[in-house]
């Protein structure tokens, strides 16, 4: 019942066209960062952390630990393997009830230009501000806010691949979210204030096409092309994409054939297949089949068509709105208690949540401060953006926390 009724919302502001942002009732709320945070943020900002730079990463990490520390947390450090490692801050006493979730590294390598922070008015630009250094010193500061009760029920774990997809630190995310209700994955906002709802899944896939090769000019009789089944298959798995039930079929590379005089004898493709039900998936691979195990090219001659195959490259699971609704309601909640609005949408990217999704722990994602140019040598935040979402996930989670202290009360 309660997924109908967000569908018929979401529905409906998608009729009307538009999805409102974030709107604040006139100046409720301060307009910059904390000096403190803010002098934090720079200097985190300033040292690069992409994903493998493990002497950046540690830097980072032994700031942070010093951090959480004089916060009263202790700290885990978890072998992730390959050089990677898992942060988990802990309160050795308390069972957490809420997760805490970020990354360290950013997308941005040493060779990289854009190097540091810098602000202008109410801007701070900066590689990996919003994406999510900004996001983990928003954490500090809420759990260093006076007015934080409970904070011995947080867990925070703090990953450093996750800009290569979480591969090695995946497992270990999953299981610090056991027995815990309620994560918070601080990946930036959208653009709009948005935070995110619902994850595609994605699978990649490599089809391999197989002909015969011939002399182009001499006998191409004898040849059976490769390129041109490709071309045909391309066609068809295309033509499979909805993107209005947020199902999309993309080719993204071709491959095949060795000489212009040569009849092409060999071709592959590789599919980014992105997902919200996996019913649409199970579909999509149906007919892949189909087409994969259908040969248009065909020489009567040989009596002989192509032959083809099919390999999976990577997958990985969705976050599904199953996964956010009961917390992204609590959120409504709560940013109206502080005087704000907060809308939620799917997109077709992946983050954390889809890692931690499975475990049933329900998630909100893009609960960070937000900006624009994310990934490119233009990210930037806005000031106002960090004040909003500090009142407002202050607010969520003292109501998660003193709910769940008067459960256990009873
Ligand atoms: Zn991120």
């Amino acid at each position: 019942m309660k997924i109908r009724k967000m569908a018929w919302y979401r529905w409906l502001l998608l009729l009307i066209g538009l999805w409102p942002g974030l709107t604040l009732e006139a100046q409720a709320l301060p307009n910059s960062i904390n000096s403190k945070w803010e002098s934090l943020l720079e200097e985190i900002v300033n040292i690069n952390s992409g994903t493998g730079n493990a002497v950046g990463l540690d830097r980072v990490r032994s700031i942070l630990i010093h951090e959480f520390e004089a916060l009263g947390y202790t700290t885990s450090l978890i072998n992730a393997g390959d050089q990677n490692k898992v942060l988990s801050f802990d309160f050795p006493t308390a069972q957490p009830e809420i997760l805490f979730v970020g990354h360290l590294d950013t997308v941005f390598e040493k060779e990289n230009p854009f190097q540091s922070f810098t602000k202008i008015g109410t801007t701070i630009s900066g590689p990996g501000v919003i994406d999510m250094k900004g996001g983990i010193i928003l954490m500090l500061n809420l759990l260093a806010a006076e007015s934080l009760d409970h904070r011995s029920k947080v867990r925070i774990v703090l990953n450093d691949d996750e800009e290569t997809g979480s591969t090695h630190s995946r497992a270990i995310l999953r299981q610090q979210a056991v027995k815990i209700k309620y994560g918070l994955v601080f990946e930036p906002g959208l653009g709009d204030g948005s935070v995110v709802t619902e994850h595609s899944g994605v699978r990649w896939l490599k089809l391999n096409v197989y002909g015969r090769a011939a002399h182009a000019g001499l006998e191409p009789e004898k040849g059976i092309n490769a390129c041109l089944e490709a071309s045909y298959k391309i066609a068809k798995i295309s033509a499979l994409s909805e993107p209005e039930r947020g199902l999309t079929v993309n080719v993204g590379t071709i491959e095949g054939g060795a000489k212009p005089n040569i009849v092409c004898d060999q071709a592959s493709l590789t599919i980014d297949i992105r997902y919200r039900k996996l019913a649409d998936l199970t579909e999509v691979l149906a007919q892949i089949e189909t087409i994969r195990s259908h040969s248009s090219v065909f020489n009567y001659l040989l009596n002989e068509g192509t032959k083809s195959t099919i390999e999976s490259l990577a997958e990985l699971p969705g976050m599904p709105i199953e996964s956010t609704y009961e917390l992204f309601e609590l959120a409504k909640q709560s940013a109206s208690a502080v005087g704000i609005e907060i809308t939620g949408r799917g997109v077709g990217y992946a983050s954390d949540g889809n890692n931690l999704s499975e475990t049933g722990i329900q998630l909100l994602v893009g609960v960070g401060p937000y900006g624009g140019g994310m990934h490119t040598n233009k990210e930037f935040m806005l000031t106002q953006s960090y004040a909003e979402r500090l009142a407002w996930l202050l607010e969520l989670t003292n109501n998660i926390l003193t709910k769940g202290a008067k459960q256990n009360e009873k």
